[in-house]
C-alpha cells in the first residue's frame, strides 16, 4: 500500500469522534457498533450503538433548535455552509481515506466524492439566501396573493453506505440553507463520514442541535418512533425500494413530507448510430463508478444488433484489465464489495443468468479469500428473463442484451417498476430527444455515463422514489409554500 501507512490510518480513523452528536455534545450509546475494512474483514474502529431512547433525544435536540435556526438570517446559514464546504475541500485527503476504509472505493473516486459531496454544500449556500415568494394581483382584482417560503421544521434523514458523504452532504445542505434542523442516520455499516462531518460542521460554526447524529444497529426500532412523532415534519430517505415503502407507509400517520431516493435498474441504450469509443467510455462509468454500487449504476445493457458484437468486445477488454485491489493502493480502479452478502448476491444473479443461457466474455467470479472482491465481469446473451435484468445487481456486472428497431429497445429500457435513470447513445439529435422524452426515468444521459451534478434535479420516478434533490429543485423538499390572500 504504497503511500498510506499504517500510522496514517490509525492518525485517521483515531481523529473521528465515535459518540452519539446530539444538542451539540458527544455522548456514549446502549453498546457500541464495530465498523470494518471491507478489503480485509478488520475492524477500523468502534462507534456508539443508539437506542430508540437515545433517537428520542436526538428528535428533542432538533425540535429544541428548530425556532432559532429557522430565524438565523439566510446569509449567515449560508455562510456557515460555505464554510463547511471549504473545509471539506481543505480535508479532502482525510475524508477520502475515510471512505475508501469504510466502504471500499478506490482512493480516486473517493476524492472525487468529496468533491462532490461538499459541492451540495457550496450550492445550497448560494440556494439560502435566494428564497423568495410572490405578489400578485387576483385575475378578477382586488384581492392580492402573496406567497412566502417557510421551513417545513424537523428532518430526520436516513443515508445509505454507498456514498458515505455525498448522501448525507446532498440531505443536509438544503435542510440547513431552507432554516431546518436534522437528525441523521447513517447506515450502520459507513457511520465514521457523517461522524467526522458533524465535527466538521460544529467547526465550520453550526449551532448546537441544528444537525445531530446517531448511529445504530437498530435502524428500524430507532427510525420508527422519530418517524411516528409528530413533532418530525419531513423524512428524507435514501436507500433501497423496499425499505423506501415501509418508511412512507409509517410516514403516512403523520401525513409527512417525504423524499425518497431509491433503488434503480438504468438501462444504457445504444443505437446503431452511437460513437462507440463514447458508448464503451460511458459504459465504463456508468457501470464501474463505485464498484457497480451506485443507484444510478448501468444494470441492463440494451445494445443495437449491428453494434452488439463490437461494443461487447471492447467493454470486456476494458473491464477486463482493470485492476482489482484494496482502494488504498496505488493504481487500484476496483475496489471490494461492501460485504460478503453482496458477494454472494452478485455471484447468485450470474449463476441465474448462466443458467439462463448467458455466456461470460470476461470475469464471472470471486476474488482471493480475504475482503469481498467479485471481479469486474461482462456477460452477453444473457435473455430478458434472467433475474438480474429485474434486480439491481449493485456489482461490477455487465449484461448485455440485443434489440432491432427503435420501438423494440426503448420498450426493453422501460420493462422496470424502477425509472431512475436511462442512458443512451446516439449521435442524431433527433432520436436523443424522441428518446429522451419517451423514457420513464427521472434522468437520462445522452452520450454520457454520469448525470450527477449539484446543480441538477437528481431523483426518480415509478419505484425509484418522490422528489429532487440538487439543483433549484432541491431546496423546496425542505420548504413549505403559505398562500396570504390580502383584500385591499
Ligand atoms: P437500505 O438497506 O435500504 O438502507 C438504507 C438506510 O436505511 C440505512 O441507513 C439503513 O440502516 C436504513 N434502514 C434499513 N432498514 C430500515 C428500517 N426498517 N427503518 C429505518 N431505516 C432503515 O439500502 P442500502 O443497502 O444501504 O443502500 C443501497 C440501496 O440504496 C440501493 O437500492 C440503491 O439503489 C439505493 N440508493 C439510491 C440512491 C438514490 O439517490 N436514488 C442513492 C444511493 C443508493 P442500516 O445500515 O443500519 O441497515
Amino acid at each position: 500500500m504504497a503511500g498510506i501507512t499504517a500510522a496514517r490510518i490509525s492518525e485517521v480513523i483515531g481523529a473521528v469522534p465515535t459518540g452519539l452528536f446530539i444538542g451539540g455534545d458527544w455522548t456514549a450509546g446502549d453498546g457500541k457498533v464495530a465498523v470494518e475494512d471491507p478489503s480485509n474483514g478488520e475492524t477500523l474502529s468502534e462507534v456508539a450503538d443508539a437506542s430508540p431512547a437515545q433517537g428520542m433525544l436526538a428528535l428533542d435536540a432538533a425540535v429544541a433548535a428548530q425556532k432559532d435556526w429557522a430565524a438565523t438570517h439566510p446569509r449567515v446559514r449560508g455562510e456557515i455552509l460555505r464554510r463547511a464546504f471549504e473545509l471539506l475541500i481543505a480535508r479532502t485527503e482525510d475524508f477520502a481515506l475515510l471512505m475508501t476504509l469504510e466502504m471500499g472505493k478506490p482512493l480516486a473516486e473517493a476524492r472525487g466524492e468529496v468533491v462532490y459531496g461538499a459541492e451540495f454544500f457550496r450550492w445550497f449556500s448560494e440556494e439560502a439566501v435566494r428564497i423568495a415568494g410572490r405578489y400578485a394581483t387576483a385575475p378578477s382584482g382586488g384581492t392580492r396573493l402573496l406567497t412566502m417560503k417557510q421551513p417545513v421544521g424537523p428532518v430526520f434523514a436516513i443515508t445509505p453506505w454507498n456514498f458515505p458523504l455525498a448522501m448525507g452532504t446532498r440531505k443536509i445542505g438544503p435542510a440547513l440553507a431552507a432554516g431546518c434542523t436534522v437528525v441523521i442516520k447513517p447506515a450502520e455499516l459507513t457511520p465514521l463520514t457523517t461522524l467526522a462531518l458533524a465535527s466538521l460542521l460544529t467547526e465550520a460554526g453550526l449551532p448546537a442541535g441544528v444537525v445531530n447524529v446517531v448511529t445504530t444497529s437498530r435502524a428500524g426500532a430507532l427510525s420508527e418512533p422519530i418517524i411516528r412523532d409528530p413533532r418530525l415534519r419531513k423524512l428524507t430517505f435514501t436507500g433501497s425500494t423496499p425499505v423506501g415503502r415501509k418508511l412512507i407507509e409509517q410516514s403516512a400517520q403523520q401525513v409527512l413530507k417525504v423524499s425518497m431516493e431509491l433503488g434503480g435498474n438504468a438501462p444504457f441504450v445504444v443505437f446503431a448510430d452511437a460513437n462507440l469509443d463514447r458508448a464503451v467510455d460511458g459504459a465504463m462509468l456508468a457501470k464501474m463508478r463505485n464498484i457497480g454500487e451506485a443507484c444510478t449504476a448501468a444494470n441492463r445493457f440494451i445494445v443495437h444488433e449491428s453494434v452488439a458484437e463490437e461494443f461487447s468486445q471492447r467493454l470486456a477488454a476494458r473491464m477486463g484489465a482493470m485492476v482489482v485491489g484494496r482502494g488504498i493502493d496505488d493504481g487500484v480502479q476496483v475496489g471490494p464489495l461492501i460485504n460478503d452478502a453482496a458477494v454472494e448476491k452478485v455471484s447468485e444473479l450470474v449463476a441465474d443468468a448462466l443458467d439462463h443461457g448467458a455466456k461470460v466474455l470476461t470475469g464471472g467470479d470471486k476474488v482471493g479469500d480475504r475482503g469481498y472482491f467479485y471481479a469486474p465481469t461482462v456477460l452477453t446473451g444473457v435473455p430478458r428473463t434472467a433475474r438480474m435484468f429485474s434486480n439491481e445487481i449493485f456489482g461490477p456486472v455487465a449484461p448485455i442484451t440485443t434489440f432491432g428497431s427503435d420501438d423494440e429497445g426503448i420498450a426493453l429500457a422501460n420493462d422496470t417498476e424502477f425509472g431512475l435513470v436511462a442512458y443512451a447513445f446516439t449521435e442524431s439529435l433527433t432520436r436523443a430527444l424522441t428518446v429522451a422524452e419517451r423514457l420513464e426515468t427521472g434522468m437520462v444521459g445522452i452520450n454520457q455515463g454520469i448525470v450527477s451534478n449539484p446543480a441538477a434535479p437528481f431523483g426518480g420516478v415509478k419505484a425509484s422514489g418522490l422528489g429532487r434533490e440538487g439543483g433549484n429543485e432541491g431546496i423546496e423538499e425542505y420548504l413549505e409554500t403559505k398562500y396570504v390572500g390580502i383584500a385591499l
